[in-house]
């Protein structure tokens, strides 16, 4: 696609970048099949050739209006486009420029500005969110059916945490919300490790991996909780103790192997950056297959691949393989490739268009009658438990209790 930029970025490295994506694309329109918010708005420039035009159209100097802004916020971030697309588009990254100087030119609401700025304050945030959390579910008895749907179920218990006694050691970043909602999750992820041989540990003072601050548009104070985290790490990267940083939310791992990328102009991060992602796996990376004991039958579940997992980190099949082993009757899903209506805080801020892609994504996961639905992300989990009609597990809990 042939691109004049304008000048006020066309010398920059998000100038140079922003061409260079844009050049590719053909404007075939391949992507919009797989685009969930084209499914539900059949507007053009609500999928990702249209969200295309419209960033080249604002890095080309055309006026940017609150219309533009609303179409590139209806963009879930899923990056089914960049799996579908044909000529290699690199859309997440152009998005990231593109949204940048679309907030930049068109200011947002006092509502919208406030509502955000409580969603990157709260959330990030472990204490504040917890106590948030804790609220929700003392009132959720006498709230209307759907607020209650947005709200958390109470945690189960974490149960125990083995004590590191391997050689081989690793990394879990314990995240911001995941430690209120499920503390269950890493706990298990230690234990079922600990089978075989490894050690999982957390590192004091980890807070966000900084998605929720970036992709509200704080793109700075993002990049801020990514050096924060970094700070955190460093220590044990740089004496040697862990071998791999394990991530058992995929919208954690997606950032933080982004991080490469997103601190590239940082001269104080980049190198720190690179290796923090080079050393980054999600947890059915690391965990082996041949060390998960074949199981006897266990009930069929059907396994939510977040586009994290599978988009953003490009990592298919591998879950499946691990419950199947274990003896689960992983049950095919329909649609699979398409995003459930979570992506982080877009349940919160387009509430309509999120909610019709959980009842889409429900119905296709229910659909050949699993006993359970596993998923590999903190946020699907809690979003989908809303209204699942039967329980919604993190894949790692399932596997636990089959291998304990
Ligand atoms: S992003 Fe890819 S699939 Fe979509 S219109 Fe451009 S070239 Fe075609
Ligand atoms: S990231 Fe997802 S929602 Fe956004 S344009 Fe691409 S396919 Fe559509």
């Amino acid at each position: 696609m042939q691109t004049q930029l304008a000048e006020f970025i066309r010398d920059t490295p998000e100038g140079r970048e922003a061409e260079a994506i844009l050049r590719k694309c053909v404007h075939c329109g391949f992507c919009t099949a797989t685009c969930p918010s084209y499914q539900v708005l059949g507007d053009d420039l609500d999928s990702p050739r249209g969200r295309i035009y419209l960033i080249k159209r604002a890095l080309e100097g055309a006026p940017v209006t609150r219309k533009t802004q609303l179409h590139l916020d209806r963009c879930l971030t899923c990056r089914a486009c960049e799996t579908t697309c044909p000529s290699g588009v690199r859309y997440g990254r152009l998005l990231d420029i593109g949204r940048a100087v679309v907030d930049e030119r068109a200011p947002r609401s006092p509502m919208d500005r406030f509502f955000r700025a409580v969603l990157g304050f709260a959330l990030p945030r472990r204490r504040v969110f917890s106590f948030f959390a804790a609220l929700g579910t003392w009132l959720r008895p006498v709230l209307p059916r759907g607020l209650k749907a947005k709200l958390p179920r109470l945690a189960a218990p974490a149960g125990e945490w083995p004590a590191p006694r391997h050689a081989r050691k690793m990394l879990a970043l314990a995240g911001c919300v995941q430690p209120s909602l499920a503390p269950s999750i890493n706990a298990a992820a230690a234990r079922v490790l600990d089978r075989c041989g490894i050690s999982l540990i957390e590192a004091r003072g980890a807070g966000c991996c900084g998605a929720v601050r970036f992709h509200l548009d704080y793109q700075e104070k993002g990049r801020d909780d990514m050096r924060a985290l970094i700070d955190a790490w460093w220590p044990l990267i740089e004496r040697g103790e862990i071998e791999a940083i394990v991530m058992t939310a995929s919208g954690c791992g997606s950032t933080v192997k982004d991080y490469a990328h997103h601190l590239a102009r940082d001269p104080e991060y980049r190198d720190k950056a690179a290796r923090v992602s080079g050393m980054t796996k999600d947890l059915s990376e690391v965990l082996p297959l041949e060390a998960i004991a074949e199981g006897a039958a266990r009930g069929r579940v059907a396994f939510q691949s977040p586009c994290t997992l599978q988009h953003g980190q490009q990592i298919r099949g591998t879950v499946e393989a691990r419950l199947a082993r274990a003896g689960f009757e992983v049950t095919a899903v329909r649609d699979a490739h398409l995003c459930c209506g979570s992506a982080g805080t877009y349940s919160l801020l387009q509430p309509g268009i999120s909610g019709d892609l959980r009842g889409r994504k429900l119905a296709a996961l229910q659909e050949a009658g699993p006993d359970c639905i596993a998923t590999a992300n903190i946020g699907c989990l809690s979003h989908l438990q809303g209204s699942a009609n039967v329980p919604v597990r993190h894949w790692i809990e399932l596997l636990d209790e089959a291998t304990a």
